[in-house]
């Protein structure tokens, strides 16, 4: 059994969901479970409506919704235009879908109040609108597809808008109903990104969420490959937004996978690779728009070099900077200051420390006021905003020559604002200006890779 995920952009349209049909046809001796996303821009329409309708502003969120509807049906018919039954079903389907909608978010702007709970019942729509639309497609064209609800498989905490997948849970379903929904059929299909509580209260997996889904799936129901199809050739020596001449890289390791993902490569949603490394699975990014592609291959350590890989980056970091002179020679205090971090769920990216100092890096988008408050009853606290993380990652970097030079060089008349490396040798970042960014992630790129 292989797992078959596919993203916004390549379930797009009729072009990219008939490129999707005959990319899974392709495979159906390997038994594909298949894994959509909403058609690509629809889960950021659907915030849109959330938040309209939680400012009670219902005349845009009707316009928004009819907008919705509209792009599916045609989409139904403009897919099954020789096969009237399947395309009513999937019209129906969508109609039905909308209906409700229509009357949630109706309900929503008349209390104008928009709970973590409803928003994650209206986000949740694209995939259960996608994933109807492509099995009757599927069907359509001649590939029997089962159907399966995410909601009973991907079992989450009551966290609505980004669930923790319970994983025992998750394994212990998922076989039974996969099988299930096999069969008599030559494939199945499901929703990315949407989850429930064991109660069956929904959730979703936060953004970008339907590659979690993937391998969560691929984990429980031990799949030989779990493939994310994408609108890119594979995961890059760097971003190409970013950096001129990269290179796609033909595989790469679990470690690196994360580190990369994590900092900055947007391919891969963070969390992915670790139900993956649980059983081992490899998983390949691929681009639905040259399926002929060889993509990255994300494998076992054993199987990958040592040396540079990509050089990453963040671009929107803080640096807070704890001082304390009760830290010489204390014990305790490292614990107090993360506990601090830990009950605002505020995640830390990097730190480094030395006798009175801690340093760390936060993502921009997190709110820091209530732990640089908490910080500052026994420290003093400086947060530096503005700055930008470039990260260096490979396998067993230090063992390489020169690599700090080749790093640091570029960054000679750039001012630091820290520096740390990673225990698993994977990584060497450090903080700059974000003014200098792009610069300092070309310069390293051309020392590392261009040469
Ligand atoms: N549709 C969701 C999003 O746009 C999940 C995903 O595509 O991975 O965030
Ligand atoms: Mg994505």
């Amino acid at each position: 059994m292989i797992v078959m995920k596919f993203g916004g952009t390549s379930v797009a349209n009729y072009e990219a969901i008939t490129r999707m049909i005959s990319i899974v046809r392709g495979k159906l001796d390997e038994k594909p479970v298949v894994v959509v996303s909403a058609l690509s821009k629809v889960t950021d329409l659907l915030y849109k409506i959330s938040d309209q309708a939680a400012l009670r502003n219902k005349a845009e969120a009707d316009r928004l919704l009819k907008q919705l509807r509209e792009r599916h049906i045609g989409l139904a018919k403009e897919l099954m235009p020789d096969n009237a039954e399947l395309c009513a079903q999937a019209c129906d389907k969508v109609n039905r879908i909308c209906d409700k909608l229509d009357s949630f978010v109706a309900a929503v702007c008349a209390v104008g109040e928009l709970s973590a709970r409803s928003k994650a019942i209206i986000i949740a729509n694209g995939e259960y609108l996608s994933s109807n639309i492509i099995c009757c497609a599927m069907n359509a064209g001649g590939i029997r597809t089962g159907y399966m609800d995410a909601r009973t498989m991907i079992i989450t905490d009551a966290d609505y808008l980004k669930g923790e997948p319970d994983m025992n849970a998750i394994a212990e379903k998922v076989p039974g109903i996969v099988s299930e929904a096999y069969r008599d059929n030559d494939a199945v299909i499901t929703q990315g990104f949407v989850s429930a509580t064991a109660d069956g209260e929904p959730t979703v997996l936060g953004r970008g969420g339907s590659d979690y889904s993937a391998s969560l799936i691929g984990m429980a129901v031990d799949a030989t490959r779990i493939e994310i199809w994408t609108d890119v050739d594979g995961v890059r020596t760097a971003d190409p937004r970013r950096v001129q001449n990269t290179r796609c890289l033909d595989k790469i390791s679990f470690e690196e996978a994360a580190e990369m993902a994590h900092f900055g490569a947007k391919v891969l949603h963070p969390l992915t690779i670790e139900p993956a490394v649980k059983k081992n699975i490899p998983i390949y990014v691929l681009n639905s728009m040259n399926s002929s592609g060889e993509g990255t291959a994300i494998l076992q350590s054993t199987f990958i070099e040592d040396g540079v890989k990509s050089v990453s980056c963040k671009e929107n970091i803080h640096v807070i900077n704890i001082f304390s002179t009760k830290m010489i020679n204390t014990s305790g205090f490292l614990t107090k200051v993360f506990e601090i971090f830990s009950e605002n769920k505020v995640s830390v990216d990097l730190i480094s420390t030395s006798e009175a100092n801690i340093s760390v890096t936060v993502d921009s988008s997190q709110n820091i006021d209530a732990v640089v408050g908490k910080l500052s009853a026994f420290a003093d606290v400086y947060v530096d905003s503005d700055k930008s993380q470039v990260s260096v990652i490979g396998k067993n970097i230090i063992n390489l020559k020169g690599l700090l030079e080749q790093t640091f060089a570029p960054v000679r008349d750039c001012k630091i604002y820290m520096i740390s490396q990673g225990a698993s040798y994977v990584n060497i970042s450090f903080v700059v200006d974000r003014t200098v960014l792009n610069d300092v992630v070309q310069q390293i790129h051309k020392y590392l890779f261009e040469k």
